[in-house]
C-alpha cells in the first residue's frame, strides 16, 4: 500500500487508543479450559433486566422492517413523567456514551477546551480528542475530583466539563453542597454534563447524593445523563438519555442521527421503567453486596475506595496484575484499572451473593498462595 492512512487522520483521531473493553466470560472459559466463569469486570447488572421486558421482547408486537420512532415519543413521554421534567428537555442515545459525545459535538469545536477529570471516564477522552478539542485533566485529590482546581482551570476556551458522579473506577461522589457550590462557581456560558450512570445505586446507598435534574431550574447550563445499562439491567441494547434545557436539547437532537435508539431498546426502557420493584430489588442486592465485599477486604486487610456505585475498587499494595491473573484461573474476571492510573488496584462489579461468595474465595485463594509463595 502506498497511501499513508495514518497520516490521512483528522486532527485527535491518530493519538486514540482503541478502547478496550473487559473480557467476557465465555473468552476466558474458552482460552483458560474453564467451565465456570463469572465476569464481575464491567458493572453489568448480573441480576438481568426485569422479566417484564423479557416478556415484552418474546411477545413480539413490534414491526422489525419499520425503522424505529426517530423520536422515541413514547420512552420520553414515560421518562418525563418519571422524572417530572418535559419530553423536550430529554435526548435519546445510543447507550449514555452517545449523549456524552452529542453533547460534545453540538457545542465544541476544536478551538474550545473540555475539562475532566484524572482518572475519570474514558468516553471524555474520546469525545474530546474526536472533534479535535484540547482536553484539560485536573489531577484529581486523593483519587476525588478536585472541584476547585476544576473550576480554576475555566478559560474562555472552555465550552464543558465532564464530571462523573460517583466517579469509575473509584466510585467516589459529590454530595448535594459540592455540587451547588461547584454549578455556582462554573461561568453559565459552560456546559456542565453530570454523568450518573450509577444514579440509583447511589440514591439507594447516600442520602447526600445529588440527583442532578433538580438543579435544572437553576443551572441551565446543565446537562444530565443516566442509563439503562446498569441498575435497569439492559447494557446490551444500549440505551440512555439526557435531560437538559429544552434549548440544549434542541441542539443534541440536531446531530444525533435520527435513528439512533433501535425498536426493541426502546421498547425495553420503557418497560423497564415500568418495573421499579425490579429495579428496587437490585439496588438493595447491590447494597448487601456492597457491604459483602468491604467486609471481606477488612478481613483479608485490603484498603479499598469507598463506593457508592456497583462496583468497588481494592488496593493489593503492590501491582495487581499478578492477583488479577491468579483470578482470572479461578474463573473471576475483574478489571484492571492500571490506565486510570491505579496500576496496584483491581475493580469488581458487585454481582449476585453466588458470584460474590465465589470472588471471595478466589481472592482469599490467591492470595494465600501469594504469600506462601
Ligand atoms: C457504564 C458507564 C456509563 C454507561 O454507558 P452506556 O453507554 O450508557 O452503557 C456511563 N458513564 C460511566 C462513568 C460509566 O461507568
Amino acid at each position: 500500500m502506498s497511501i499513508d492512512i495514518i497520516n490521512l487522520a483528522a486532527p485527535g483521531i491518530a493519538g486514540l487508543p482503541t478502547y478496550k473493553p473487559g473480557k467476557s466470560a465465555e473468552e476466558v472459559g474458552r482460552e483458560l479450559g474453564l467451565q465456570h466463569v463469572i465476569k464481575l469486570a464491567s458493572n453489568e447488572n448480573s441480576l438481568g433486566p426485569s422479566a417484564r421486558v423479557l416478556t415484552a421482547l418474546a411477545d413480539g408486537s413490534f414491526d422489525l422492517c419499520r425503522y424505529p420512532d426517530g423520536s422515541g415519543a413514547a420512552l420520553k413521554r414515560a421518562l418525563a413523567d418519571y422524572h417530572g421534567i418535559t419530553p423536550a428537555q430529554i435526548t435519546l442515545g445510543n447507550g449514555s456514551n452517545d449523549v456524552l459525545e452529542l453533547a460534545a459535538r453540538c457545542i465544541v469545536t476544536n478551538a474550545h477546551e473540555v475539562i475532566y477529570s484524572e482518572n475519570a471516564f474514558i468516553v471524555y477522552h474520546l469525545a474530546t480528542h474526536s472533534i479535535g478539542a484540547t482536553p484539560v485533566v485536573i489531577p484529581t485529590r486523593e483519587h476525588k475530583h478536585d472541584l476547585t482546581a476544576m473550576v480554576d482551570a475555566v478559560t474562555a476556551r472552555t465550552r464543558l466539563i465532564f464530571l462523573d458522579n460517583p466517579g469509575n473506577p473509584t466510585g467516589s461522589w459529590i454530595d448535594r453542597a459540592q455540587l451547588r457550590a461547584f454549578l455556582e462557581a462554573v461561568p453559565e456560558n459552560v456546559i456542565v454534563v453530570v454523568d450518573e450512570a450509577y444514579y440509583e445505586y447511589g440514591a439507594s446507598l447516600r442520602a447526600d447524593y445529588p440527583n442532578s435534574i433538580e438543579y435544572l431550574p437553576d443551572f441551565p447550563n446543565l446537562v444530565t445523563t443516566r442509563t439503562f445499562s446498569k441498575a435497569y439491567g439492559l447494557a446490551g441494547l444500549r440505551v440512555g438519555y439526557a435531560v437538559s434545557h429544552p434549548e440544549l436539547a434542541d441542539l443534541m437532537n440536531r446531530v444525533r442521527q435520527p435513528f439512533n435508539v433501535n425498536t426493541l431498546a426502546l421498547l425495553a426502557a420503557e418497560v423497564a421503567l415500568q418495573d421499579q420493584e425490579h429495579l428496587r430489588r437490585g439496588v438493595a442486592l447491590n447494597a448487601q453486596g456492597m457491604a459483602d465485599l468491604t467486609a471481606a477486604f477488612a478481613r483479608l486487610g485490603l484498603n479499598w475506595f469507598e463506593s457508592i456505585a456497583n462496583f468497588v475498587s481494592f488496593d493489593l499494595g503492590r501491582p495487581a496484575h499478578a492477583v488479577y491473573q491468579a483470578l482470572l484461573h479461578e474463573g473471576v474476571v475483574v478489571r484492571p484499572i492500571v490506565e486510570y492510573g491505579l496500576p496496584d488496584h483491581l475493580r469488581v462489579t458487585i454481582g449476585q451473593e453466588h458470584e460474590n461468595t465465589m470472588f471471595v474465595k478466589a481472592l482469599e485463594k490467591v492470595l494465600e498462595a501469594g504469600n506462601a509463595a
